[in-house]
């Protein structure tokens, strides 16, 4: 696999043009494909490092082959960001759902593309469970199943605690709360997603105090997404 090399599968050559020029500044190598049969050629022969995956390509459709490639053992680690149109909330959370890492709302500016390409690298990189996070002040120690603010401890719930956890591992991305549900409670058909909603009020509620329940946001229309920017 080379280190920095993406793909970007989109028909609109305006879009492909646009990006090439500073995703070569910021170090990537990019390939091009158009629709998805020129992809999976590219794909064979050399694996990305991340895809640059429109919604709207013609014949196979972007989320259709974000499926395909996240349940291909060939390709499922690969990261997607998907291009989608404005304003449909719907296709982001389908999205995000058949496994795409993040997405970016068209029109954007290749500066925030590439802001949002480091994040997913850094993101997919893989973390050991055991690990100690640490974002700004705040700090979760797995092994000691403790969270600390300036060496205070924060208390909060065992709910909390590994809904914390999984947000810590995965910064910047949005995810359903469907897919939080699969993540912090495992696939239990019994509990509705408004569970979600209740647990992280709990987890602001457990940060606030220390200034950091703003970490925990509300994607409206999406989901929820730990992030440092405000
Ligand atoms: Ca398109």
């Amino acid at each position: 696999m080379s280190e920095q090399h993406i793909l970007i599968i989109e028909d609109e050559a305006a879009i492909r043009e646009m990006l090439l020029m500073p995703l070569n500044k910021a170090g990537f190598i990019v390939e091009q494909a158009a629709n998805v049969r020129e992809a999976q050629t590219l794909i064979f022969n050399r694996l990305p490092k991340l895809i640059l995956l429109d919604w709207m390509l013609p014949g196979t459709s972007g989320l259709e082959f974000a499926y395909q490639l996240k349940k291909d053992t060939q390709t499922k680690e690969v990261p997607i960001i998907m291009l989608t149109a404005k304003g449909e909330e719907g296709d982001k959370i389908r999205g995000l759902e058949v496994g795409a890492d993040d997405y970016v709302t068209k029109p954007f500016s290749p500066r925030e593309l590439i802001a949002r390409i480091k994040a997913v690298l850094r993101r997919t990189t893989k973390q050991t469970l055991t690990e100690h996070i640490t974002v700004q002040e705040l700090s979760l120690d797995p092994k000691e199943y403790r969270v600390l603010v300036q060496n205070k401890e924060v208390i909060m719930g065992p709910t909390e605690f590994r809904l914390l956890h999984f947000f810590m591992q995965h910064p910047e991305r949005v995810y359903t709360r469907n897919q939080v549900l699969d993540q912090v409670w495992g696939n239990n058909v019994y509990i509705e997603e408004r569970t979600v909603d209740v647990h992280i009020r709990r987890l602001r509620k457990a940060l606030s105090p220390y200034g950091y329940d703003y970490l925990v946001q509300t994607v409206r229309g999406v989901g929820y997404r730990f992030s440092v920017r405000e």
